[in-house]
C-alpha cells in the first residue's frame, strides 16, 4: 500500500548507537517501499555545520544518500539541528523544508512544523529561537572554527539538559493553545488542514477549533533509549501512529 512516513526528534548522535541501528533498520525497510519520508526536525541531537566530518556524520550521510536515491527524503530544521544547510542537502539528496510546510497527501491538507514555535509560554527560548534563526547570527556561528563550534554545541546541549531536568516536563515546554491557533490562522480553510509536529516529546492526538472549524493535531513520538516511533499517512487510514523498539 502506498504511504508516507513522518518522524521527528530522533536526536541521533555518536552517543546513541541503539537508536542509530534502529533508524538504519527503518531506512532499509522503507527504502523504495514508501512514497516519501519526512523528518520534522531534531533528527540530529546537534549540528555544528555542514563541514562536520566526524565518522558518525559521514556514516549517516551515506545512509541517507542511499535511501534518497530510491525514495524522496524531506528534512525540516529542529531547534538542535537548525544549522543544517545546502551542503548537507546536496550530500544526501534530501530536500530541506521551510519551517512551516503545507502539503496535500492523498487528497488531504496537512501543515508540518517542528513544534518549537508552538511553545509560546517559553519566552526565553522564543527569544533564543529568533536570534538563532537570524541569517547574520548563523553566519557568525558558522565562521567559527569547527572545534570551537563543537565545544559551543556541547555547552548548549548541557544547558538544555540541565534546564530540562530542573523543570521536568513542565507546562512551559509544551505547545500552547494560543501558539497552535496562531499558526493555524495562517492556514484557515474548509476543511482545516491537519497539523503534525514533534519537539514536545508528548506524543498524542489533539482536537482543536479555529473559529468553529475543527482540526486535528498529531504530536510525533520522540526517540530515546531503545525505542522510537513514527506516523504513517495513507489514503485508507489517514494518520496512524506506530511504535518501534530495538
Ligand atoms: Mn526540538
Amino acid at each position: 500500500m502506498s504511504q508516507t512516513v513522518l518522524i521527528a526528534d530522533l536526536h541521533l548522535s555518536e552517543h546513541t548507537p541503539a537508536l542509530n541501528t534502529l533508524f538504519e533498520g527503518c531506512l532499509k525497510q522503507w527504502q523504495g517501499q514508501i512514497d516519501a519520508l519526512y523528518i520534522l526536525g531534531d533528527f540530529f541531537d546537534a549540528w555544528v555545520g555542514d563541514d562536520d566530518d566526524s565518522d558518525f556524520i559521514r556514516h549517516i550521510k551515506t545512509m541517507l544518500a542511499d535511501f534518497a536515491r530510491h525514495t524522496p527524503l524531506y528534512i525540516m530544521h529542529g531547534n538542535r539541528d537548525f544549522l543544517l544547510g545546502a551542503d548537507f542537502a546536496a550530500a544526501t539528496g534530501a530536500t530541506l523544508l521551510p519551517e512551516r510546510t503545507q502539503i496535500t497527501l492523498y487528497g488531504q491538507p496537512y501543515v508540518l512544523v517542528h513544534g518549537d514555535e508552538l511553545c509560546t509560554d517559553d519566552l526565553a527560548y522564543q527569544q533564543f529561537r529568533l536570534q538563532s534563526r537570524h541569517p547574520q547570527w548563523q553566519a557568525a556561528m558558522l565562521a567559527k572554527p569547527l572545534a570551537e563550534r563543537r565545544v559551543l554545541a556541547a555547552q548548549i546541549r548541557q544547558m538544555s539538559e540541565s534546564r530540562k531536568s530542573a523543570e521536568g516536563k513542565s507546562e512551559i515546554a509544551d505547545a500552547t493553545e494560543a501558539g497552535v491557533l496562531a499558526l493555524m490562522q495562517a492556514y484557515a480553510a474548509t476543511p482545516m488542514p491537519t497539523l503534525i509536529h514533534g519537539h514536545t516529546h508528548r506524543p498524542a492526538v489533539h482536537q482543536h477549533q479555529l473559529n468553529g472549524r475543527p482540526f486535528t493535531r498529531h504530536v510525533l513520538q520522540d526517540w530515546h533509549g531503545h525505542s522510537g516511533g513514527y506516523l504513517t499517512i495513507n489514503a485508507e487510514d489517514g494518520v496512524q501512529s506506530h511504535l518501534l523498539s530495538a
